[in-house]
């Protein structure tokens, strides 16, 4: 167990099986597409990172800065999305095939937003991929194309996610209000 943390709800070796299939998955279905990978800061950074080694594809990789949760452990309703570089405000994504990676699906709020605006800029088309996804019913109708894990409706904290901007370094996924009995399937 990692020393400053409670029980996993997924292990760093299923995290790490998962994402290689995933990587299969994605290769296959962007090859011979102009692929543009949009990573959702900073909650996707280690899924990122790690998704993206086995996407053995010419790719460029951009990224937003989303935020909602403010800290929190509910989200605020509100999304704020901006380019993560600095001067990077008008990209182009005109006859781009977008991929959105992010840590999590929760109201569907991030995603929804994210997906409008880049539709909005030209995208040719918007896919995106999650860790997790949360069983639930969401504040916005939207649904990732590739999940990494279904998990119940418990906030969860590790492999880039934080709890109040703590324990992203965590190596594993742990709940930290208790996981509804329904667990974890992915
Ligand atoms: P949504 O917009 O409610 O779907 O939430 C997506 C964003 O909220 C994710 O990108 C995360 O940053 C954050 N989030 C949602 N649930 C959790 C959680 O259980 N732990 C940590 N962050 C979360
Ligand atoms: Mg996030």
């Amino acid at each position: 167990m990692h020393p400053l943390n409670p029980e996993p709800l997924i292990e760093a070796a299923a995290i790490a099986a998962r994402l290689e299939a995933m990587g299969g998955e994605l290769t296959d279905f962007y090859r011979g597409k102009p692929l543009t990978v949009v990573v959702v800061l900073q909650g996707a950074l280690f899924f990122a990172a790690d998704l993206l080694r086995h996407l053995p594809l010419p790719m460029e990789v951009e990224s937003f800065r989303a935020s909602s949760y403010h800290g929190g452990r509910e989200s605020s309703g509100t999304v704020t999305l901006e380019p993560a570089l600095a001067g990077r405000e008008t990209l182009r994504w005109a006859g781009r095939h977008l991929l959105v990676l992010d840590d999590i699906l929760d109201t569907g709020r991030t995603l929804g937003a994210l997906r409008e605006r880049l539709l909005q800029e030209g995208a040719a088309s918007v896919r995106s991929a999650v860790l997790l996804s949360k069983r639930k019913t969401r504040a916005v109708p939207v649904e990732a194309d590739h999940v990494g894990f279904e998990i119940g409706d418990c906030f969860v904290v590790g492999y880039g996610l934080d709890d109040g901007g703590m324990g992203r370094n965590l190596p594993y996924i742990a709940a930290v209000s208790p996981p509804p009995p329904s667990g974890i399937s992915g």
